[in-house]
């Protein structure tokens, strides 16, 4: 008999659908949309409905723990006992500490499921309190956006994604909302239905686009070219709202004497989009409120990722577009959970000096014979590094070393596992209780399990305990349950938890972040939060931290002519489901038809597209949809896809953005030919 049952996806997307999850006996049959959740309202993207069931249940699933047998990398392994595992461990760990101290040690975790157990909890109690070196992870994705954000407007919540139907234009710059955004489309349609003009700014004609009154499919990394003329433009219109700007902004007169460099005429040509429609764009910002922008992640991947976000946080404040509901800018939702990530993880237990390490780094750092102490043991969990991490080849090299102990917990036998000597498996979200405080609305939610453990695997917080106690931790941190761990998470004290605790929020509503009962609007009741209390446009913060006070303009020189974008598939979550055998398609590779021609290729054969760093075979789709000069391929193809077993982050360089030391994906310069 099938039973249906609340959930939420736990899965690296701003969504954080509620579900509606059939279960017959111990399977997952089924996964669709509940309206638990009044933002993601019964809709959930095709990915997680297509592929869920496989992903829990499937053969590529790890259900015992493992000990590697054969070369690393081959994906050979044999069944041992939850004992035998957790002793290798032990043995193997302590004896690295006792050689070259625990800072040998590295957490190589990221975002695989968001609920804030399975993330970050137990698990880095456990590194706090060992004194394994630390990772700054948010440099691979979400850190550059995060600085840029908060280095303007402080630790505050932006505009709820639900205002954007309030708006009369709404611009979506460098966000594929369609894909990797699905929910913000109900709220633009709206707005449309309401009479809102779309623009949309995007290097590639994306499905929002099509739907667009207008589209500046811009050079990729010059968007901070095109933020600033559309305030040298808005200045010449008459459009800066002097009264906001003297009150409430930092910085005006040195972002514009920037910006002026940068007038419409040169921005056309930098930019590469006509010169009639910055000025259009520019006109329709002036005239329209609210007016909100609601930008991506894709834009923050370059080397002037940060300045370009900042430029364009700055234009509703320029313009005066803040402090209307369905104005400003769509962001900051993470800002909007009162949480408590200090107490959760106890980063009072890290040893003084402990040194921090960029995730970016870790492939470069494997290899470096003059680190000290050097990475001798890994642990890798939530994360599939060998998929996501630029530099692919150099990475590989590194997880090769034989002298290094790494250690896996995962879900599915990854390409990272792959290199594992054990591997634990761990719970699916389906498997455990969890609670989730989305990063791109401002709904917080609960999950029960709906099945129990798929064979021997544990929730990781469980996984943790268990390395906790075989390590002779006996502290009260890490004897709690994961229903103290989830009030610890969120601070019952705050009005915005309404005095709820996280572990007794019920799973059949979503909990409303809100400020004296609404929600928050920017200027009208919640305010910046930055050292000035203003909005900074020049920022001393990031001045201080990056050498970035203002933003800046840095053009890549590199020999080879064509741009390699790869955003998000619309067939996984970043590399989530890959692995599955529905969903293993080597991915093409979009190319305009003007740059086809100059190399004399044809739709659908296989090229070779390839830079200093490695090189790619992939099939070629020959369409307008990607502009000259860029080509583009989705992110995440397991290396399974690939006949030489490399795949598009074997070409993404390794140098670091313009803030938070992020990484530079599309940054990628290329050359195709045929094979
Ligand atoms: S991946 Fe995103 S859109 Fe798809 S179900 Fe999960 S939260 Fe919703």
């Amino acid at each position: 008999m099938n039973i249906e049952k609340a959930s939420v996806c736990p899965l690296d997307c701003p969504d954080t659908c509620s579900l509606s999850v059939t279960v017959a006996g111990d399977q997952v049959v089924g996964v669709r949309g509940s309206k638990v959740n009044p933002i993601t309202h019964g809709a959930v993207c095709a990915k997680v409905a297509n592929y869920y069931p496989e992903f829990v249940h499937g053969p590529n699933r790890l259900r015992h723990p493992l000990k590697r047998v054969g070369a690393r990398g081959a994906g050979e392994f044999e069944q041992i006992s939850w004992d035998v595992a957790l002793d290798t461990i032990h043995r193997r760990v302590s004896d690295i500490i006792d050689r070259y101290g625990p800072q040998a040690l590295l957490p190589l975790n990221y975002a695989g499921p968001h609920g804030m157990l399975a993330g970050d909890s137990m698990s880095l109690r456990f590194f706090h309190r060992i004194g394994a070196s630390l990772l700054s992870r948010s440099p691979l994705c979400g850190g550059i956006r995060a600085a840029a954000y908060s280095g303007t407007f402080g630790a505050t919540p932006g505009t709820p994604i639900q205002q954007v139907s309030a708006a009369k234009l709404i611009i979506v710059w460098g966000n594929n909302a369609t894909s990797c955004n699905l929910h913000l489309m109900r709220q633009i349609n709206a707005a449309k239905r309401n009479g809102a003009r779309l623009v949309v700014i995007d290097p590639r004609r994306v499905k929002v686009a099509e739907q667009a009154h207008l589209h500046l499919p811009v050079r990729p990394g010059t968007d901070v070219v095109l933020a600033w003329s559309i305030a040298v433009e808005l200045e010449r219109l008459g459009g800066l709202d002097q009264t906001f700007i003297e009150k409430h902004v930092l910085g005006f007169n040195a972002y514009m004497d920037a910006a002026h460099a940068f007038p419409p005429e040169r921005a056309a040509e930098i930019c590469d989009v006509p010169l009639d429609d910055i000025r259009t764009l520019a006109r329709w910002y002036r005239d329209a409120t609210p007016a909100v922008i609601a930008w991506g992640n894709g834009l923050e991947r370059n080397q002037n990722g940060g300045s370009g976000l900042r430029a364009i946080a700055a234009l509703p404040a320029l313009a005066g577009k803040f402090g209307v509901n369905g104005g400003g800018l769509v962001g900051g939702a993470g800002h909007a959970f009162p949480k408590t990530p200090d107490r959760l993880t106890r980063t009072d237990l890290v040893p003084a000096q402990t040194r921090t390490i960029n995730i970016i780094d870790v492939g470069k750092l494997l290899l470096d014979e003059n680190l000290d102490p050097p990475l001798k043991a890994l642990f890798i969990y939530n994360h599939n590094p060998v998929i996501v991490h630029p530099d692919q080849n150099r990475l590989k090299q590194g997880l090769a070393r034989d002298d290094l102990f790494i250690v896996g917990i995962e879900v599915a036998m990854t390409d990272s596992m792959a290199y594992a000597d054990v591997i634990l498996p761990a719970c699916t979200h389906f498997e455990h209780a969890d609670i989730y405080a989305a990063y791109g609305q401002q709904f917080l939610q609960r999950a029960e399990p709906v099945i129990p453990p798929v064979g021997e695997s544990l929730p990781n917080t469980e996984i943790f305990r268990r390395l906790a106690s075989r390590f002779g931790f006996t502290d009260a941190a890490f004897r709690e349950s994961d229903v103290e761990l989830m009030d610890e998470a969120l601070n019952l004290e705050d009005p915005r938890m309404q005095g709820i605790r996280a572990s007794k929020l019920p799973i059949d509503r979503a909990m409303k972040m809100e400020y004296a009962g609404e929600e928050p609007v920017l200027f009208q009741n919640v305010s910046p939060r930055t050292p000035s209390g203003k909005v900074e446009l020049e920022s001393p913060t990031l001045g201080a931290r990056y050498g970035a006070a203002l933003p800046g303009y840095r053009p890549v020189v590199s020999p080879y002519p064509l741009t390699l974008i790869t955003p998000a598939s619309d067939k996984r979550i970043t590399s989530t489901f890959g692995g599955l055998s529905s969903n293993d398609a080597t991915p093409v590779l979009d190319m305009n038809p003007v740059d086809a021609a100059v190399r004399g290729l044809d739709d659908g054969e296989v090229v070779k597209v390839w830079n200093e760093l490695g090189q790619v075979f992939l099939p070629l789709r020959i369409t307008v949809t990607v502009r000259p000069g860029v080509v583009s391929s989705d992110k995440g193809a397991w290396l399974r896809t690939s006949p030489n077993r490399q795949t598009v982050s074997a070409l993404a360089p390794a140098h670091k953005a313009d803030l938070a030391d992020g990484a530079c994906f599309n940054d990628s310069r290329v050359e195709v030919a045929a094979q």
